[in-house]
């Protein structure tokens, strides 16, 4: 088999914490939607350590660190990029680990099935109408009282670590880590999000497929990618994913500049 060929793009974004600037090699085949993760991830975690910086620049501390992992009894949104992503690790897989995997996402299951969530959950990932901040709220503090650990948590620490969705990457705080033992309750802060990258490859999702941009509960993630294996296999010219999703980074970035010039507009 021929080995895929690449072309050199240097790619520079204006963030709100300063400038990303990266070089990436893209395909010049036709590739799968989950090619562009890896793209979109790196984007959003250079935005992240600026943030990172900035906030120790102000002499605030980042609490979280490893072997913390109050968070991952959250519900956590990924894009449906990022479910194929997800699936296609897992496929590859040694047999034992796969099905020790497979074996935990189905206990999940039935554990949100018992606890009424599992249909709404589904729903999310199906929608021509996803909910908004105000609609999901109930759905994620029926969630989080469940305290369940996330099917890739192993011993408090994320056993998908170098794969674990964006929204995993993005969340950290400054408050002191006995606060997030309520995350919901609690008065955390978070530090800001440069790039929102889940959002971004799911407008990418939906322009691709004319489709709502609908996050997908990350338990439920590998099964919504098997029911859409067909759409997996679709294939686009990568230079053509990059840019859309491009396109769909800067309009999030635009948001993110608005709001936080009304943040720190006088009487704000
Ligand atoms: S994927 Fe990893 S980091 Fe994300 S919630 Fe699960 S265990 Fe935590």
């Amino acid at each position: 088999m021929t080995p895929p060929s690449f072309e050199q793009f240097t790619i520079s974004l204006k963030t709100p914490v300063g400038e990303v600037s990266t070089a990436v090699g893209v395909p010049t085949s036709f590739v799968p939607v989950a090619s562009i993760v890896p793209l979109a991830r790196r984007l959003g975690e250079e935005a992240v350590a600026l943030e990172e910086a900035r906030t120790r620049d102000t002499g605030d501390r980042i609490s979280c660190q490893k072997g913390c992992a109050a968070c991952c009894r959250m519900l956590v949104p990924v894009s449906a990029p990022e479910a194929f992503a997800l699936r296609e690790m897992i496929d590859g897989l040694p047999d034992e680990r796969r099905h020790a995997v497979l074996q935990k996402l189905n206990t999940t299951r039935a554990r949100l099935e018992e606890a009424d969530l599992l249909a709404r959950l589904t729903a999310l990932g199906e929608t021509e109408s996803p909910l908004s901040d105000d609609e999901m709220e109930p759905i994620n503090r029926e969630y989080y009282a469940l305290r369940m650990a996330c099917p890739f948590l192993d011993q408090e620490t994320c056993s998908i670590y170098e794969h674990r969705p964006a929204a995993c990457r993005e969340l950290l705080v400054t408050t002191p880590p006995a606060l997030c033992d309520d995350l919901l309750n609690n008065p955390l802060r978070p530090l800001p999000v440069p790039i929102r990258v889940g959002p971004a490859l799911a407008l990418l999702w939906s322009e691709l497929k004319q489709c709502a941009p609908m996050l997908i509960p990350l338990p439920l993630a590998v099964e919504w990618a098997h029911a859409h294996s067909d759409e997996e296999q679709e294939v686009w010219k990568g230079a053509e994913l990059m840019e859309r999703l491009l396109a769909k980074v800067g309009v999030l970035l635009e948001q993110e500049f608005a709001h936080r010039k009304t943040q720190t507009a006088p009487g704000s």
